[in-house]
C-alpha cells in the first residue's frame, strides 16, 4: 500500500513503524473473512482491511473523524485478521498507535468518555475492586442482568499448603481473575505442588497494563506496566517461568519486551520478563495427569488471547484429551466471543451477537461443561448459558 504520512509523524517512533505496517498491506482483504465484526455488520469499515484504510488516512490528514473512531471503537483487539493475514500485517500495533492518536487528539462525547476513564481506572486496580465487589454483591438483584454475572458469591475455597522445591515458577495473580475465581490459581498450586514446583506468588504485583492499553490510555498502561516490571524483577533469578492463568494477562507480558519505552530504565527489566512468561497450557504439557475421573463431553472456546494473541491454538484440547475427556466439535473456532476486555460493556450490541452466534456453536452437540482459558470469556459466555463455563484448569484432576 503506497502512503504519504507527514514528515513530523514520520520522524517519529510511531510513525515510522505505522508507515511500515501500512506498507506491508497489500489490501487482498482476506483478513474480513475471519474478522469477527465484518462477519456481523457486512460494512467494510468495520473489517481489517477497511480499519487499515481509515487509519491510513487518519495519519496521512491529521483529521479524525466520528466515523474513523466508531469503526476502530468496534474493533475488539482479537487479532484473528493476523492469523490470516498472508502478508504479516501487524494490525494490532498499528491500531496501538490509531487509538492512542484517538484518545489524545479526538475527545469522545462526555458520557462515553467517563465511562472509559471509569474502566481504566477500577478494573485494574486490585484494591479498589475488591471493594467494589465486596459492595456490589449484596445488592447483586438490583444491577442490570448482564452485570450480575460478575457479582455472584464466590464459592469458599480452601487454598492449598504451599510446599516446597527446587523448581520455581512465579505465578501471576491478574487482577479480574483473582477476586472472581481464585480457586483457578489455587488448582494449579496445588497441580504443581504435587508435580515437585514450588508456586511463588508475589503480593505488589501491578495490573499486566493490557486493559489500558485496549483503551488506548498510554500513561495509565505504561504506569501499571512499571510497577509490575518492578515488582516481579526481583523473582526472576530464582524462577524458571512466570505462569499465566489468564491468556489475556500472558499476552500482554509475553510482549513487554515491545511495549515498554526501549529507552526507558527497566527496558532490559521488561525483555527478561517477556522471555520467562508461559501460559499454563505451556508449562502443564510437559506434566502427565491422571484420567479424569468423570470424563465429561466438553465444547472448548479458545480464547483469542490464546489462539491469535500467543498463538497457542490446540494446546488446551490436547491436554484435556490426555485426561480422558471427550472434545465435542465447534464450528468457527477463530471467531471472538464478544467479550474483549471492556468490549462487551463499551459495545454491547456486536458483543451480545457474537457471545449468541459462539454459544450456538459451543451448544451444537449438547455439551455438559464449556472450557475457556480467560476470565473475560468465562463470565461472558456464562452470563448468556445454563451450562457451566469453566477454565479449563479446574478440569485436571
Ligand atoms: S489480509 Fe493482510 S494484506 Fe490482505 S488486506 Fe488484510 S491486512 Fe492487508
Ligand atoms: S482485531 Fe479482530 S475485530 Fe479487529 S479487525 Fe482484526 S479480526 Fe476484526
Amino acid at each position: 500500500m503506497r502512503t504519504e504520512l507527514p514528515a513530523t509523524f514520520l520522524a517519529t517512533e510511531d510513525g515510522r513503524r505505522a508507515n511500515a505496517i501500512l506498507r506491508s498491506c497489500v489490501h487482498c482483504g482476506f483478513c474480513n473473512a475471519t474478522c469477527p465484526t465484518y462477519q456481523v455488520t457486512g460494512d467494510e469499515l468495520d473489517g481489517p482491511r477497511g480499519r487499515i484504510y481509515l487509519m491510513k488516512s487518519m495519519f496521512e490528514s491529521g483529521e479524525i473523524s466520528g466515523v474513523v473512531r466508531e469503526h476502530l471503537d468496534r474493533c475488539l483487539t482479537c487479532r484473528s485478521c493476523e492469523t490470516t493475514c498472508p502478508s504479516g500485517v501487524r494490525y494490532s500495533e498499528l491500531l496501538e498507535i490509531g487509538r492512542s492518536r484517538i484518545e489524545k487528539d479526538a475527545p469522545r462525547p462526555l458520557a462515553k468518555s467517563l465511562m472509559r476513564k471509569l474502566l481504566g481506572a477500577v478494573l485494574p486496580a486490585k484494591g479498589l475492586l475488591t471493594v467494589l465487589l465486596r459492595l456490589g454483591r449484596p445488592l447483586r438483584p438490583l444491577f442490570p442482568r448482564k452485570f450480575r454475572h460478575y457479582l455472584a458469591p464466590v464459592s469458599a475455597h480452601a487454598p492449598q499448603p504451599r510446599t516446597q522445591h527446587a523448581r520455581k515458577v512465579l505465578l501471576l495473580n491478574g487482577c479480574v481473575q483473582r477476586q472472581l475465581t481464585p480457586q483457578v490459581n489455587d488448582h494449579l498450586v496445588a497441580l504443581l505442588n504435587a508435580r515437585g514446583v514450588t508456586v511463588i506468588e508475589v503480593a505488589d504485583e501491578a495490573c499486566c497494563g493490557g486493559l489500558n492499553l485496549h483503551l488506548g490510555q498510554d500513561d495509565a498502561a505504561h504506569a501499571s506496566m512499571t510497577r509490575n516490571i518492578k515488582a516481579l524483577t526481583p523473582y526472576l533469578g530464582e524462577v524458571e517461568a512466570i505462569i499465566s492463568t489468564a491468556s489475556g494477562c500472558g499476552v500482554t507480558l509475553k510482549d513487554y519486551g515491545r511495549l515498554y519505552p526501549a529507552e526507558g530504565p527497566l527496558a532490559a527489566q521488561a525483555q527478561a520478563i517477556a522471555a520467562k512468561t508461559v501460559d499454563a497450557v505451556e508449562l502443564l504439557a510437559h506434566f502427565e495427569f491422571k484420567p479424569a475421573v468423570q470424563a465429561r463431553r466438553i465444547a472448548v472456546q479458545t480464547p483469542c488471547t490464546l489462539q491469535h494473541g500467543q498463538k497457542l491454538n490446540g494446546r488446551m484440547e490436547v491436554l484435556l484429551e490426555r485426561c480422558g475427556y471427550d472434545l465435542l466439535p465447534v464450528a468457527e473456532p477463530h471467531l471472538c466471543c464478544g467479550s474483549a476486555g471492556t468490549y462487551s460493556i463499551l459495545e454491547p450490541e456486536i458483543s451480545d451477537q457474537l457471545r449468541t452466534r459462539k454459544l450456538a456453536a459451543l451448544h451444537k452437540h449438547q455439551p455438559e461443561v464449556i472450557a475457556t482459558a480467560n476470565i473475560g470469556c468465562q463470565m461472558h459466555l456464562a452470563a448468556g448459558t445454563s451450562t457451566p463455563v469453566l477454565h479449563w484448569l479446574t478440569l485436571l484432576e
